[in-house]
């Protein structure tokens, strides 16, 4: 059992389209309240990669399927970072690649791949205290979470949000390519047919589009703060 600052294990979803500052936020209402952080999207993306450097088309969906049990994917921790690993190697550099971001949309519409990563996403959480971020994980991950969070903001701040990571790690991606990719993305992660992107029906709703980071920390802590109260 991870210590926190609690003394019980506890569940944190957070879900929401790209862009909306999940990763950040989470992270550090992670390490705020003493709980291990797992970034989903990271998961399928590993599974994205595994599929690519396999010579897999990511939307041949029977050969998706078929493949997934083969994906020796692990998630590590080491000072406090998350590390993913695909077949021992740590790829959490090479899963951020803007190619692998459609590919990990389209592995993930693969029922298969949800199976199996859900699996694991539900045991990580069995056994200590976890704020997870990704697109179902209010919805179906762990619907009994103590506290969901659908963290959104423009489709015009997610962009310039994902533009400027991008580029800070020195991938120079224009704007408006962006912008229409995004925009492919939230239109396919919210239509697909398994597990689409929305907000659980008791989950906080927090627009980030004139917040900065700091405030949507604080936010998410204080309402896990009164969430966690009610139980301990
Ligand atoms: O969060 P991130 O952008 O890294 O996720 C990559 C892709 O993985 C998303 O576009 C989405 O299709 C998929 N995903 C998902 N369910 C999750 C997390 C991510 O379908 N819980």
């Amino acid at each position: 059992m991870s210590e926190n600052k609690t003394g019980r294990i506890f569940s944190i979803a957070i879900d929401g389209p790209s862009g909306a500052g999940k990763s950040s936020a989470a992270r550090e209402v992670a390490k705020r309240l003493g709980a291990i952080y797992l970034d989903t999207g990271a998961m399928y993306r590993a599974m994205a990669l595994y599929m690519l450097r396999q010579g897999v088309d990511p939307h041949d969906a029977a050969e998706v399927a078929a493949r997934a049990g083969n994906a020796n994917i692990e998630v590590a921790y080491e000072n406090g970072g998350q590390k993913m690993l695909l077949d021992g190697e740590d790829v959490s550099t090479a899963i951020r690649e803007n190619a692998v971001s459609a590919a990990a949309s389209a592995v993930s519409a693969v029922p298969e791949v949800r199976r199996l990563l859900v699996m694991r996403q539900q045991q990580i959480a069995l056994t200590q205290s976890v704020v997870m971020d990704g697109r179902d994980i209010g919805t179906k991950v762990l619907p009994r979470a103590e506290l969901k969070v659908f963290l959104t903001a423009s489709p015009e701040a997610r962009a310039m949000r994902r533009f400027l990571e991008l580029k800070s790690k020195g991938q120079d991606v224009p704007l408006d390519q962006l912008t229409r990719e995004m925009a492919q993305r939230d239109h396919d992660d919210s239509t697909r047919a398994a597990s689409p992107l929305k907000a659980a029906d008791d989950a906080v709703l927090i627009d980030s589009s004139d917040m900065t980071l700091e405030q949507v920390i604080d936010r998410i802590c204080g309402l896990a703060a009164a969430a966690l109260e009610g139980k301990s």
